[in-house]
């Protein structure tokens, strides 16, 4: 089973497709993290990693729907990160 983390998104998290992505997510949580209320320095969390199975490959981090992606600042999303491995779904 393969792992995926951010590092591995890497390149693709200058795709246009995941910066328009992230703009939708950012409008919609108000340019806030949604647990400090922060507006500096903001993020967007994928609160699941999904493996397509019948492809073997991971879903594009744009691909996901909106209420799995949620805006953090960069303090909270990696102490998040620290705490909690993200789960990885097969789909
Ligand atoms: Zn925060
Ligand atoms: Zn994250």
């Amino acid at each position: 089973m393969p792992t995926v983390t951010h590092g591995s998104y890497g390149a693709l998290l200058f795709h246009p497709n995941w910066k328009a992505k992230r703009k939708e997510i950012l409008i919609r949580d108000q340019h806030r993290c949604v647990h400090c209320k922060s507006d500096k320095e903001l993020q967007v969390h994928h609160r699941q990693y999904h493996f397509i199975v019948n492809e073997q490959r991971f879903r594009l981090p744009w691909d996901y729907p909106d209420k799995l992606l949620m805006t953090l600042c960069e303090s909270c999303h990696s102490r998040g990160h620290n705490k909690y491995k993200v789960p990885t779904v097969n789909v």
